[in-house]
């Protein structure tokens, strides 16, 4: 290395950057640091408010050592002794200069150092000097063209060759935009307003004075002139103007080293041209456009966003390389495919921590087969959803608008593609956690009613527990809603949920009207129990009632047994309907149900009674009751007095009476028999028909009755038989001999009497 140098072209360690970042190297390779250098300088966040600028002209003609007057650059010149090329490659710096001659320059400048490029140092080798020009056009808004005073209207210098270059290659770029344009190849003049414009200033160097900067600038526009005019023109171009693609810019310095002070001031003049502007007028015919403000038209703009310049640049770069067509526009798209990419996975990775806690949290209650709602999903969500849409929007909508348009919508349907599965796993979940807290919650309150004794109002337990998880799952969904978006709109299940709470109300009005219905058959079961006990005690007193009468009641008498029973129990049952339809009717149980709530009460009563009838008739009860029947009908007189037998006693005949008393009584057991319609009860027209409204399972716990249920083989006749024919006469048989005990004891009474 050589030490004259303040640097050479090697790549400098990364965040070296002290003499700026080199974009390209002396290989030709593509310096990958660029978009860390930009980053560094705070200039990729800067969308489009930066400018990029590059500087051409012959070898050591003082470009740098102009930049890093302008600029505040800082990149390598050549010493003042010794005449070798410096610069190597591409270099790139940004402008550290705030303001020039006490005005503002515009914001984050870019400056392009390109290798010296009449190919003195790299011998005949145009080809780097072909591509480096290419490379600047596709990427710059100003051309610096560095020239010494004394080369103006050498028509055949260095710089020319140069110019020529430029030219060339500006058609080669724009050529392929024209083709397409929809003037068609007939219409030769070029259109303005879309054609990428470059600004190409002329900075004339050892400006003496004797010539005027305004002779210098007609003598070069005459030479720009010529050139344009010797270059062969793409098909459809020849008649383009070089004022179609160019604008022009002048400038002129005095030499460095003999009037230091003024080169000086003049560049800071310079310096203070590099603002923005914009154009008041098109270029005349001396080329030069009317311009108001700085140097720096918005047109000149390559509309690369800053933070897709590294990409851009090495896009096109891998193209001159490559020695590819360099097609700009699918250049611009690729760039945007990439850059948007890049983008929507950045913004991805903001919404990612939001989002993938919640959704492993419920991907791990999934697998537990719990519901759990996720607390503030909704706004958390929805928040990220947006914060990443505009974050992407603020940075990508700068690219290719089209490709920009089809990322975006793809990184929305990824976005909302998570969301919707997050949502509907928290629907499902609120779903499940409101119909469990729903039954749970009822069942809780039924339970406490019951124990604080049964005064609860099912209907409206139901009813408010149901508005209470409904006004939760509504908040739920509420909480969900993005506006706009459609697939955030869960009223169906709303609707869902709603008519599954009723199902479950449904099912648990069922176990209530169960419960009801229980309470109700334990009542009725008890009263019978009593009442047809009553009536069966009664049997024991063989005046058919133990005492007097009650006044106005009709005295008891043993054959109307079964007309008493049987009213007995027809008020029963029917005070038990009552009981159990108002109860029904106030948990807003259907008329269906309560139809067949009565009827299976009906039955279940008539069971209930049937049950009682029978331990009444079994063998040990009855043969007590009917002892005592004949007991009280043979040891009592007519006036209830308790006879004391003498021998003269007609014992046999009192006997016999009774006993064939009580021995009618038999017969008149063993049926159901009423003795008012000298028939049976109406038992099928009492229970009624089977109602429309039986469901699968009304009739598991239902004893079949005989005559009702005409499949069970059992006949009226047999249901309402209490005695068969063989326990009738085992009876008989058995009572006479009880009968016939009494009568021997009452004999013995009477002599043993008369002995003492
Ligand atoms: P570059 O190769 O075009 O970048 O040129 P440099 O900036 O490295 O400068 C080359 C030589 O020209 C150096 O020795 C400078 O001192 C000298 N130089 C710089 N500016 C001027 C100037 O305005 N006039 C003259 N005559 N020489 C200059
Ligand atoms: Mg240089």
């Amino acid at each position: 290395m050589n030490g004259h140098f303040s640097a050479v072209g090697d790549q400098p360690a990364n965040g070296n950057y002290d003499h700026g970042c080199q974009v390209i190297d002396e290989e030709k390779e593509f310096n990958r640091n660029l978009n860390d250098y930009l980053q560094t300088m705070h200039v990729t966040e800067a969308g489009f408010n930066y400018h990029l600028i590059s500087v051409f002209g012959s070898q050591s003609t003082g470009k740098s050592t102009l930049l890093n007057h302008l600029f505040g650059t800082t990149f390598s010149v050549m010493s003042e002794t010794e005449r070798r090329q410096t610069t190597k490659g591409i270099w790139l710096s940004k402008n550290k200069r705030e303001t020039s001659a006490g005005t503002k320059m515009a914001d984050n400048i870019l400056v392009m150092d390109v290798e010296g490029t009449d190919g003195r140092e790299r011998g005949e080798d145009q080809d780097f000097e072909r591509k480096s020009a290419l490379f600047a056009l596709a990427t710059s808004e100003v051309l610096l063209v560095n020239i010494w005073e004394h080369q103006v209207g050498l028509y055949q210098g260095a710089n020319m060759g140069l110019l020529k270059t430029v030219f060339e290659v500006n058609l080669q770029l724009f050529q392929k935009d024209k083709k397409r344009a929809p003037v068609g190849p007939h219409v030769l003049t070029v259109d303005r307003s879309s054609t990428p414009r470059s600004l190409l200033f002329f900075v004339i160097r050892d400006h003496i004075g004797n010539t005027p900067l305004s002779a210098l600038q007609n003598t070069l526009i005459q030479d720009l002139q010529k050139i344009w005019s010797s270059i062969s023109k793409p098909e459809g171009l020849e008649q383009s103007r070089i004022e179609d693609y160019f604008d022009f810019g002048f400038a002129a310095l005095p030499h460095k080293i003999l009037q230091g002070d003024k080169f000086e001031s003049e560049v800071a003049q310079l310096g203070a041209r590099f603002t923005t502007g914009h154009r008041v007028a098109k270029g005349g015919d001396d080329g030069v456009a009317e311009t108001e403000g700085g140097i720096l038209l918005p047109e000149y703009h390559r509309r690369i966003p800053a933070d897709g310049l590294s990409v851009y640049a090495e896009g096109v770069w891998d193209q001159i390389v490559n020695n590819k067509d360099l097609d700009l526009p699918t250049q611009q798209e690729l760039l945007a495919q990439f850059r948007c990419d890049e983008i929507s996975r950045e913004v991805l990775v903001a919404f990612d921590q939001q989002l993938t806690p919640l959704e492993e949290k419920q991907t791990q209650a999934s697998k537990l087969g719990k519901a759990v709602v996720l607390p503030d999903l909704g706004s958390i969500a929805s928040e990220a959803r947006e914060k990443c849409f505009k974050a992407f929007e603020v940075q990508a909508s700068r690219y290719h608008k089209g490709v920009y348009s089809r990322k975006k919508q793809e990184l929305e349907s990824k976005v909302d593609g998570r969301l919707k599965a997050l949502y509907q796993g928290q629907i499902a979940a609120a779903h499940k956690a409101g119909v469990a807290a729903f039954s749970e919650a009822v069942a809780n309150k039924v339970k406490a009613g019951q124990k604080a004794g049964g005064g609860y109002e099912f209907a409206e337990i139901v009813s408010n527990e149901k508005k209470k998880n409904v006004d939760i799952f509504k908040a739920e969904v509420d909480s969900l809603a993005i506006e706009g978006v459609e697939w955030t709109n869960f009223v169906s299940q709303t609707q869902l949920f709603e008519a599954e709470l009723d199902e479950v109300s449904s099912k648990l009005r069922k176990d209530e009207i169960r419960r009801l219905a229980t309470r109700v058959e334990r009542w009725v079961k008890s009263r019978l129990g009593d009442a047809v006990g009553l009536e069966f005690n009664k049997l024991g007193s063989g005046r058919g009632g133990s005492g007097a009468p009650e006044e106005g009641e009709k005295p008891a008498t043993e054959k109307d047994l079964w007309d008493r029973i049987w009213n007995v129990f027809t008020s029963v049952v029917s005070e038990a309907e009552g009981r159990f339809s108002d109860r029904a009717k106030s948990f807003d149980a259907s008329d269906a149900e309560v139809e067949v709530g009565l009827w299976r009460l009906r039955r279940k009563s008539w069971t209930a009674l049937r049950e009682k009838i029978e331990e009444e008739v079994m063998e040990g009860n009855i043969l007590m009751k009917l002892r005592e029947n004949f007991e009280d009908k043979f040891r009592y007189d007519e006036a209830g007095v308790p006879r004391i037998w003498r021998p003269t006693d007609d014992i046999e005949g009192i006997y016999t009476r009774a006993r064939e008393s009580t021995l009618a009584l038999i017969p008149l057991l063993a049926k159901f028999k009423l003795l008012s319609s000298q028939s049976p009860p109406d038992l099928v027209g009492f229970i009624g028909p089977q109602p429309s409204g039986v469901e699968a399972g009304d009739e598991e716990d239902l004893a079949p009755i005989g005559g009702v249920d005409e499949e069970e083989g059992k006949s009226l006749e047999e249901e309402l038989t209490m005695l068969s024919e063989n326990k009738r006469q085992d009876l008989v048989v058995r009572f006479k001999k009880t009968a016939d005990g009494v009568y021997v004891e009452a004999k013995r009474s009477a002599i043993g009497g008369m002995t003492q």
